[in-house]
């Protein structure tokens, strides 16, 4: 699942291929916006908020997607053969590139004053300009008897974060992923640490590989995300894989029994 990072570059892409020219062609496949047309309207920008993207065109409109589970935006040349089937959500394309949106898990069109309407539950954006631990501190802080692995899931306490950057994070800080809000003594130092890494991943070109041990060969990115079963990089101890929470596709946690003790 696309996590802020992954979100955050396909923004820097839909930027480069849309910002400032004019839409030739438009084609919403979703029944609701089925008739929608953008055409010859310019588009303004796209940003990202947590995991969603927000593209916003001429005459105060936004096009609001959200990647999911799989989904993805591809950036081609203007006129390329688009993958067949019902993959394709979303065509946006001027008369130099095109962005097709697979497998979106949302499209909405909205007036750009109603973006709030989509977004503005989500907390402070690990990536965003808004970015204030304090704040993301004091909204995990309120929830002080759910599990911190829960709670930092949460779009609505930070935004950005997914199943690899919290197994990561609380590995890190030596924290078991039950452990309820309130005992876990730095919370300002866990979103802090959770934001650097995830800024240090933003800016290079590998979706498919994050980077939290500093070590980018294939077999070493990581600490415990994708090791079940394997060595602690620190203790030796076989890394663990569980579930926790709800939500179908944000259950999976994995974590060091050794260095995250009970
Ligand atoms: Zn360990």
């Amino acid at each position: 699942m696309p996590e802020g990072d992954a979100v955050h570059r396909t923004a820097g892409r839909l930027r480069g291929a849309l910002d400032g020219r004019v839409l030739t062609r438009s084609d919403f496949r979703v029944p609701r916006h089925a008739t929608a047309d953008l055409t010859g309207r310019a588009v303004v920008t796209t940003v990202s908020r947590g995991k969603h993207l927000l593209t916003r065109v001429e005459g105060d409109l936004t096009v609001h997607t959200h990647l999911r589970m799989d989904g993805s935006w591809m950036v081609t040349p203007a006129g390329r053969r688009t993958p067949p089937g019902d993959l394709v959500r979303l065509v946006l394309a001027n008369e130099r590139w095109q962005a097709v949106g697979l497998r979106l898990g949302m499209v909405d069109l909205v007036r750009t004053d109603e973006e709030a309407r989509l977004v503005g539950h989500l907390g402070p954006d690990l990536l965003g300009p808004d970015w204030d631990p304090d704040e993301a501190a004091r909204r995990l802080r309120a929830e002080s008897g759910r599990t911190i692995g829960e709670a930092l899931l949460d779009q609505r306490n930070l935004a950005g974060i997914g199943t690899i950057y919290r197994a990561e994070t609380l590995f890190l800080r030596g924290i078991w992923p039950w452990r309820t809000v309130g005992e876990v003594e730095d919370l300002e130092g866990l979103v802090s640490l959770a934001q650097r890494i995830m800024a240090a991943n933003a800016h290079h070109r590998a979706p498919a590989g994050t980077v939290t041990t500093g070590d980018r060969r294939p077999a070493n990115r990581t600490w415990v995300y994708g090791r079940a079963g394997r060595p602690c990089r620190r203790c030796g101890t076989r890394i663990s894989r569980g579930e926790m929470g709800t939500g179908p596709q944000e259950r999976l946690i994995l974590w060091c029994a050794g260095c995250q003790p009970r």
